[in-house]
């Protein structure tokens, strides 16, 4: 199975491009921000207490994202392979995700990491903020404090994963296609 970890900050392009990769590769793609946004809007028990976390740009708690991580991991684990986008967020995520899928015999092929200036990522999410319907895309501030917890929280991973050779820079600006080139090639030196 061919499970790639798509990285990079907020306003990286990460949803964009895994709508693309996946079709290449035959992928699944998972997104735990859309899975957090539809449990948002089919009104579960917790649904007030995660919308609460993402519109103020906070994360919402490892042991949530993993156990709906887990269950989607099970459903596919017969497919050509995942696109884990936005997940894993935090070093126990990335812990997790190793154990999750270790146990079914399969491992993090690679991450291939997004890169953009600050200046580009908020620009494009305030951009997006006019269209997406996401409250958190809206604010300055918000958008702000995402990429403050990404630096914070989410950027030590690139270490994790340069421990285990699975770190794979990408140049993420430029137009859609030929970023999208700069990951295929990346994905050459992933270990399946
Ligand atoms: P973006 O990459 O543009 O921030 P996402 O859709 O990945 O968008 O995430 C939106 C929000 O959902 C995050 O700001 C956070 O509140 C929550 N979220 C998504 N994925 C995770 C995760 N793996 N762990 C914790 N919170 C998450």
């Amino acid at each position: 199975m061919l499970n790639i970890v798509l990285f990079g900050a907020p306003g990286a392009g990460k949803g964009t491009q895994a709508d693309k990769l996946v079709e290449k590769y035959d992928l699944v793609h998972l997104s735990t921000g859309d899975m957090l946004r539809s449990e948002v809007a089919r009104q579960s028990a917790r649904s007030a207490a995660i919308k609460q976390l993402i519109d103020k740009g906070q994360l919402v708690p490892d042991s949530m994202v993993a156990e709906m991580v887990a269950e989607k991991i099970g459903e596919h684990r017969h497919s050509n392979g995942i696109i884990f986008d936005g997940f894993p967020r935090t070093i126990p995520q990335a812990e997790m995700l190793d154990a999750m899928l270790a146990e079914q015999g399969l491992h993090v092929c690679g991450m291939v990491a997004l890169n953009a200036p600050e200046d580009e990522l908020v620009r494009r999410l305030l951009e997006r903020g006019k269209y997406s319907g996401r409250d958190d895309d809206r604010d300055d501030d918000v958008v702000r404090r995402r990429i403050a917890v990404y630096h914070e929280k989410t950027a030590p991973l690139m270490d994790y994963y340069k421990a285990q050779a699975k770190y794979l820079p990408v140049v993420g600006v430029g137009g859609i296609d030929e970023i999208f080139a700069n990951l295929c090639a990346a994905i050459k030196h992933c270990k399946p």
